[in-house]
């Protein structure tokens, strides 16, 4: 079926819809609407939407990507937490029939029981050009609990991309590069300068997409508990790991405990958690496991 094409993305049509609606951008909700069609056009190459995708879109703000992604998927389920965009989202969004809007805190939602529902429990893609006060909790949520995903593209602050894509050894390193590296495949697809939002954001951005693994890099016998561990590590990253282990509220283990299995792995003593790699995390995970 013939879809019509996106209007939004042009400067010029994005602030007469704002300007009808009278709209005004809400700060805490991390509002900065996409006003390049370029960079529009690399997001969907990127996340290469294709006709028998089914994609949920985070944060459609006045629909701009939403048009975009309607055009190319088979259907988009757009989730946008502000009530005063759901009007407009209506009327910008009125001659597609193949976008649902929910308005809802992505955080709340259920995306495993969508895909089952929309998607006969097939991975989804999400792509979003995401609100950046949430980018982290958003993204281990998305891993965490499982969603069925093939990928997820979306704009992020420059520096987080950054941070998705490092090891041990540099000062971003942390429990996002270790969760992207455990589930995903990562790459920058694109740098996005301030000047393509409106209003302008203070930082650059990037377009990541993160390719879920077929299989995990490592294989271990408790993956929450080594996020655990890792939380554990990077919550107190100037602590060494017995120290970090011990005064975690999310893990049982005992000062001793933490140190024994630290021995076993052969890691010195003072070891911190900043400096092991996900392999290293693995091993100490199912090592704790036996204590
Ligand atoms: N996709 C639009 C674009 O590219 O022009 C808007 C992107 S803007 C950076 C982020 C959007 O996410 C805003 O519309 C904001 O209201 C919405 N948002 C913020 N927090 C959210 C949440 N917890 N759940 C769903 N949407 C959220």
């Amino acid at each position: 079926m013939e879809r019509p094409l996106p209007t939004l993305g042009d400067p010029q049509n994005t602030i007469a819809v704002l300007q009808k609606y009278g709209f005004n951008f809400q700060k805490k909700f991390g509002q900065n609407f996409l006003i390049d069609t370029h960079v529009l056009d690399k997001i969907i190459a990127a996340a290469g939407i294709g006709s028998d995708d089914f994609v949920v879109e985070i944060g459609p703000g006045i629909g701009t990507m939403t048009q975009y992604l309607a055009s190319s998927a088979r259907e988009v389920y757009a989730v946008e937490i502000d009530q005063n965009l759901i009007p407009i989202l209506k009327d910008t969004l009125r001659e597609y029939d193949n976008v649902t809007v929910l308005n809802e805190d992505i955080l709340k939602v259920d995306l495993s029981a969508l895909a089952q529902e929309r998607n006969a429990g097939k991975p989804i893609k999400v792509v979003a050009n995401l609100p950046y006060y949430i980018t982290t909790p958003i993204i281990m949520g998305l891993f965490e609990n499982h969603v069925p995903l093939e990928s997820i593209t979306v704009m992020v602050q420059k520096e987080v991309a950054g941070r998705m894509q490092v090891g041990p050894g540099t000062k971003e390193y942390g429990a996002l590069s270790l969760a992207v590296q455990y589930y995903a495949q990562p790459y920058i697809a694109a740098y996005v300068p301030p000047n393509c939002f409106i209003p302008r954001p203070k930082v650059g951005s990037a377009v990541i997409c993160l390719k879920l693994h077929d299989k995990s890099p490592v294989q271990l016998r408790d993956e929450k508990l080594m996020f655990r561990l890792i939380r554990a590590s990077f919550n107190q990253r100037r602590k060494t790991l017995v120290n970090g282990i011990a005064n975690s509220a999310e893990l049982p283990y005992t000062k001793e405990q933490a140190a024994r299995a630290i021995a076993k792995c052969g890691f010195p003593a003072s070891v911190r958690g900043e400096t092991l790699n996900l392999e290293q995390f693995a091993l100490l995970s199912d090592v704790l496991l036996s204590e």
